[in-house]
């Protein structure tokens, strides 16, 4: 498809500007001012608004197909949550208007959405207090092993490392890492999924800062024995870390504050339906336990007597500042949007409803493509194409088939511990039909792969570039054009 450039006709024109009458400027400093003229290209409307809506077109989103990434909760956002973040009164505020007295009238709606917020993720999650500073779920990882430090250093305890299991999303242990902690990896047990408890004992002790747990975790197992796993860290004062990016399967059913959790993030892009994905807006709130409220970030936001809310900063035990003013303040609106739209029955229907729909999946593929926990998965479930592999098709070559039957791919070679994996998450949002045209799609790829494969090799076909080297393309990026050797 040719780039805008190389549509542009000389001379054609979209607008034409009435001359110009104010005069040039010749004081100008010679080192900045252009000697050519500029390179523009030349079109008329009608032309740029096809090449624009060609473009949209071929953009694949939510609001276009499935979108099964495994891990990343790519649902249905409503658009209704939207409409409300985009109110006059929320998107004209500027952060350092005053709280109180006059221009309070213009902040004190704002403050009530992070107070109201705030103790609704409370009540969700079983913790005592939130902030919702963090700007996405590793940084909410960053943000919690950093009030462990807190907590571990004004109680004189030496602690100097951080137990996360094998299947961890890469943020664990990175942010685990920043924070300044070494990192040791605790085995999964391959015959239930869930975190191998003996392995855990043997490992834990003096040294042990926290355990950093995703339940369910990204093989979309349960952890079930996980009061034996917090009673085992509060003998050795290692805190309970819950990374909530899977908190769409619980919701309503089970609150990791319940089960002893010290600390949590959540995600609000994944589980309270806000758009994300390619970098971003993100959400990472950061739940405690009363005993680690004093180490939170600032500012925090406090009710007073008199039923009006203030920004308070005086903490003297805080970490401090985590991200500029008060988070993604437009994507906790449409969370808190999405929370009482939906109200605590809605909820418990969504993690209803996403385990449903992955464990359907799961049943009709367990045939076709080996499961190396068939007997049921919570809201997202993992297979492996090893049986396809030996064949010469792997997980990529079926990724990149799905892409030709219409069907953004899901995450693969992820959790790393399951060979040739394929990690389906299908949201709560999404129909029979459509799940059902996913399974057929899934079931022509493996039949293709013992029949011909070396068709799937060739996949895509149906995209204007196929596959693309990404490792050179993120270490060794060249964005300049030079189709027509005019712009560069
Ligand atoms: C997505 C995810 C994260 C990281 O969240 P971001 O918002 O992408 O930074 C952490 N843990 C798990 C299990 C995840 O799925």
């Amino acid at each position: 498809m040719p780039v805008i450039f190389e549509k542009s006709v000389p001379g054609r024109r979209g607008v034409r500007l009435p001359e110009s009458d104010v005069p040039v400027s010749t004081r100008t400093d010679a080192l900045y001012a252009r000697s050519t003229e500029l390179d523009l290209c030349e079109l008329s409307e009608l032309d740029v608004v096809r090449h624009f809506t060609d473009l949209s077109r071929k953009n694949y989103g939510v609001d276009t197909n499935f979108y099964p990434l495994g891990s990343c909760t790519m649902k249905y956002n409503p658009k209704v949550c939207e409409e409300i973040a985009r109110l006059d009164g929320f998107t004209l505020l500027h952060p350092l208007l005053p709280q109180l007295r006059r221009g309070g009238l213009l902040t004190q709606g704002a403050l009530a959405v992070v107070y109201e917020l705030e103790q609704l993720l409370c009540e969700i999650t079983g913790m005592d207090a939130f902030t919702l500073q963090p700007l996405a779920g590793a940084h909410g990882e960053l943000t919690g092993m950093m009030l462990v430090a807190a907590y571990q250093k004004h109680k004189n305890n030496k602690k100097s490392e951080i137990l996360i299991p094998d299947e961890a999303h890469g943020t664990n242990p990175s942010s685990a890492a920043t924070a300044g902690y070494s990192v040791r990896v605790v085995p999964t047990s391959r015959k239930t999924g869930a975190i191998d408890f003996p392995a855990l004992e043997s490992m834990m002790g003096e040294q042990t800062a926290a355990l950093m747990l995703t339940n369910p975790n990204t093989l979309g197992i349960f952890i079930s024995d996980i009061e034996k796993i917090s009673a085992l860290a509060r003998a050795h004062d290692c805190l309970m870390y819950y990374d909530g990016a899977n908190l769409n399967a619980v919701l309503g059913r089970f609150r990791p504050g319940d089960a002893l959790f010290d600390i949590v993030h959540v995600n609000l892009h994944k589980t309270f339906g806000t758009p994300h994905g390619g970098g971003g807006p993100g959400s990472g709130p950061v739940g405690v336990k009363q005993h680690l409220e004093k180490f939170l970030p600032i500012s925090r936001v406090i009710k007073r007597d008199d039923n009006t809310y203030a920004l308070n900063y005086d903490y003297r035990d805080s970490i401090g500042y985590v991200a500029p003013f008060y988070g993604n303040f437009a994507v906790c609106l449409k969370a808190y949007a999405y929370i009482l739209s939906l109200g605590a029955e809605g909820l418990r229907r969504v993690s209803a409803n996403a385990v449903l729909n992955a464990n359907y999946i799961l049943h009709s593929l367990k045939e076709a493509y080996h499961a190396p926990y068939p007997d049921g998965c919570m809201h997202e479930c993992v297979l492996s194409a090893k049986s396809q592999a030996k064949e010469g098709v792997r997980a990529v070559d079926i990724a990149k088939a799905l892409i030709d039957e219409g069907f953004h791919p899901p995450t693969i070679y992820f959790p790393i511990i399951v060979k040739e994996a394929l990690m389906i998450e299908p949201t709560e949002t999404e129909n029979k039909e459509t799940l059902d045209s996913f399974i057929e799609a899934m079931i022509r790829i493996a039949g293709k792969a013992e029949t011909c494969p070396e068709k799937l090799h060739a996949a895509p076909l149906s995209t204007p570039v196929g596959r693309l080297n990404e490792t050179k393309a993120a270490r060794d990026m060249d964005l300049c054009y030079r189709g027509s050797g005019k712009v560069c």
